[in-house]
């Protein structure tokens, strides 16, 4: 006996659509839902082999780092104390510069997260007296304590460096003169943030950014460049390095550490300026000799090996949240048919009651801590109330399927990750589930 499944595929008995109805329903997912997403699904699914082929490219890129740098069992071990000669860690960073094409890097579980490594590097890069420059308008929420904009102990402001920026123009593009004018003689630093954040604003291109780091190099050729990187890891076949950045800066628990490394960051570029954040990060003189891997070297290679295929499985989920939700009427960020640069997809619901609901969505598709009702709550270095939905393997893993959002104006959530599709799939199904169970979405 076989049947035909929805996309009129020949299918064993047993299987295919009506065995998946089965199980969706004991997720308590409804026909109707379901077949919505289906359809979706099959309206973008040929999008998904463009997303495929550079997971393909990004994965051989990888290999070839990590065959190029000779990486054996022994680069597996583990060292303790000072960690003096960590072939392990010290390989792990040559691998990073092969994939980044930059001269050094430091990767590190002492890096806590992503706004640690960004603090380094805008840390290690500054001296007193000098300016940060942002080019795309106000940076994440929480570079602005860093940098003092938010009034915080410790930030760069209390060490004598300044801020400012230009905003983009309403389109969303660069403000050229804005930004000629911006860049002055103590301008040291020009930090651009590639993904959205929590922000409107649309993510940009690798090549968008290139343009960008040509026309400031114009303005100010000694200037350094720093991208923050974080989510647009492995979206595109090369890296903001590649395109003149002299540091990008992101999370392993984002895109690069895909989903296997439990802790840590990465800072990738020239090796002045590695060596400023490694300064840094333990103390001058130091630098990167010491830090121990303790028993992260494998978790991080095997994650760095599978963060192109993690990275496509959460960019396809992203594709088919925006299809679901433009189904449903509501706008999104970026539209279904729009080309990715990162993994995030903002969702306007413009209603908190259904950024709360989705959520709950989101937490009831978690294989971990899925009975947890996520509420919203103020969080360090964030000035609004945030709801995040994560039931995770590595805590607040945000490459792992996650919904997250302030609680402000528009009302946007951000739906990010999925470590496969399936699983992200199942997440967009029960936040529409949660928000017609709730009544707030009529299908
Ligand atoms: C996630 C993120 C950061 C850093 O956040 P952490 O939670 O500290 O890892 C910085 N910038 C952007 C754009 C981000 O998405």
């Amino acid at each position: 006996m076989r049947s035909e499944n929805i996309y009129g595929e020949q299918m064993p008995a047993g299987s295919g659509a009506s065995a998946g109805n089965a199980i969706y329903e004991a997720f308590g997912i409804s026909e109707k839902v379901v077949s919505i997403c289906r359809e979706a699904e099959k309206e973008v699914s040929p999008r998904f082999a463009a997303i495929d082929e550079i997971a393909e490219l990004n994965t051989l890129k990888v290999v070839k780092a990590m065959q190029d740098c000779q990486i054996s069992e022994a680069c597996m071990l583990e060292t303790t104390g000072y960690g003096y000669n960590d072939i392990g860690r010290d390989r792990l960073e040559e691998v990073y510069a092969k994939i980044f094409k930059t001269e050094d890097a430091l990767v590190r579980s002492q890096i806590v997260c992503g706004t640690h490594a960004l603090a380094l590097a805008l840390f290690g890069n500054t001296r007193p007296g000098d300016e940060i420059f942002s080019p795309v308008g106000m940076p994440y929420d929480t570079l602005q304590s860093v940098i003092g904009i938010n009034e915080a102990r410790g930030s760069l402001k209390e060490y004598g460096v300044s801020f400012s920026y230009a905003d983009l123009l309403p389109d969303g593009g660069f403000d050229f003169d804005g930004i000629r004018a911006g860049i002055k003689a103590n301008t040291k630093l020009v930090e651009i943030q590639r993904s959205r954040g929590y922000s409107e604003r649309r993510s940009f291109s690798v090549g968008e950014i290139g343009e960008l780091i040509k026309f400031i190099r114009g303005v100010k050729p000694d200037v350094y460049i720093m991208v923050d990187n974080c989510y647009g890891e492995y979206t595109e076949l090369i890296e903001p390095s590649e395109v003149g950045a002299d540091i990008v800066v992101g999370s392993l628990i984002k895109n690069p550490g895909g989903g296997i490394a439990p802790v840590g960051g990465y800072i990738a570029g020239r090796t002045e300026c590695i060596e400023n954040c490694a300064a840094r990060l333990t103390a001058p003189g130091l630098y990167k000799e010491v830090g121990p891997s303790l028993g992260n070297n494998r978790l991080l290679y095997q994650g760095t090996f599978l963060a192109p295929t993690v990275t496509a499985a959460a960019e396809k989920s992203a594709v088919l949240a925006s299809a679901v939700f433009e189904k449903l009427g509501f706008k999104c960020s970026p539209a279904s048919d729009e080309v990715r640069h990162d993994i995030i997809e903002a969702l306007t619901l413009s209603d908190p009651a259904k950024v709360i609901s989705f959520c709950k969505g989101i937490q009831k598709a978690a294989a971990v801590d899925h009975f947890a009702a996520p509420e919203p709550a103020p969080m360090p270095g964030y000035e609004s109330d945030i709801i995040m939905a994560a039931g995770c393997f590595i805590s607040g893993s945000s490459i792992e399927l996650s919904a997250d959002g302030p609680l402000r104006e528009p009302y946007n959530v951000f739906f990010q990750g999925g470590l496969s599709y399936p699983h992200g799939k199942l997440g967009i199904m029960m936040g529409v589930q949660e928000l017609v169970n709730d009544g707030l979405l009529k299908l």
